[in-house]
């Protein structure tokens, strides 16, 4: 099992590296970022989140175990407000709205191209771990007065530690 790295944690500012050989490592990163993503219990993880500096996130929105490495969004349209938490960010949540579709590039744990159409909750979870690989989290994703009630709650946080 993996340690979730915790906002705060400089891992999850910086932006990952494309994987550039799908080998057993890539395999069994991803075997074990699946395994805590579902003891968390969460949707969807980053390499970042575990510190792992790669390009390369698992998710299961109700469909099963899912990998995408060096995913991409290359398109996206609409606008959808959903309630967004994260696991680096445990116990907070905030209405977010993003766009509500978005087609993303990746490659799969064979190295065979995907190229999916996801909207609503799977074009969520796109959008928030591709974010998590180019090192933005979700509290930059906030407006003016969400993200000043949660740098409050993040930093009292930090003072009960
Ligand atoms: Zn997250």
């Amino acid at each position: 099992m993996l340690t979730i790295r915790q906002y705060g944690d400089p891992v999850l500012k910086q932006v990952t590296k494309d994987v550039e050989e799908i080998d057993g490592s890539v395999a069994k990163l991803v075997e074990d970022m699946l395994e805590t993503m579902y003891a968390a219990p969460g949707v969807g993880l980053a390499a970042n989140q575990v510190g792992v500096q790669r390009r390369l996130f698992v998710y299961d929105i109700g469909n099963g175990p899912e990998v995408v490495i060096n995913p991409r969004i290359t398109e996206t349209s609409g606008e959808w407000a959903f309630e967004e938490g994260c696991l680096s960010v445990p116990g907070l949540s905030w209405t977010i709205v993003r766009p509500n579709k978005v087609h993303l590039v990746g490659l799969d744990l064979d190295g065979s191209e995907l190229s999916i159409d996801a909207e609503e909750y799977q074009g969520r979870v796109f959008q928030h771990e591709v974010d998590h690989l180019d090192g933005t989290l979700l509290i930059e994703r906030l407006d003016e007065d969400q993200r000043r009630q949660a740098l409050q709650a993040l930093r009292a946080r930090v003072l009960a530690r």
